[in-house]
């Protein structure tokens, strides 16, 4: 599958990584929206939320559990947004699930 976070994944594709398990890597971002800007990515491939199946709910709930756990040592103890765009209107540009992970700064309170 030509997928850029399946071949980040597989080591096909050099990138910044800051944590992995079965689950997950969590990577920093190419392109940071924030001063810290990382992506927390499934290592099964589905292309966005409307596309979990049961078994996924309790992979993505993990993974919410994981970057919560992870904040304070990644220098996010102040605070951080995450984000999982779907479609074109969110302008997702990678149809493999991800979710955002911004924080390091103080962020504006509208959302968009
Ligand atoms: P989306 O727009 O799909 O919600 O987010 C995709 C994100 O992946 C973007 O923030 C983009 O900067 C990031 N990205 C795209 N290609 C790469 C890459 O090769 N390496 C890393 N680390 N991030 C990437
Ligand atoms: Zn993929």
């Amino acid at each position: 599958m030509d997928c850029i976070f399946c071949k980040i994944i597989k080591g096909e594709i050099p990138s910044e990584k800051v944590y992995e398990d079965d689950d997950m890597i969590m990577i920093k971002d190419i392109a940071p929206q924030a001063k810290l800007h990382f992506l927390a990515i499934p290592k099964k491939h589905f292309a966005d939320v409307t596309e979990m199946t049961e078994e996924d709910v309790s992979l993505v709930g993990r993974m919410l559990k994981t970057i919560g756990g992870l904040s304070k040592k990644l220098g996010l103890e102040g605070g951080f947004r995450l984000v999982s765009n779907k479609g074109a209107d969110a302008m997702q540009s990678v149809p493999h699930l991800h979710i955002h992970v911004l924080g390091g700064e103080k962020m504006s309170d509208k959302m968009c």
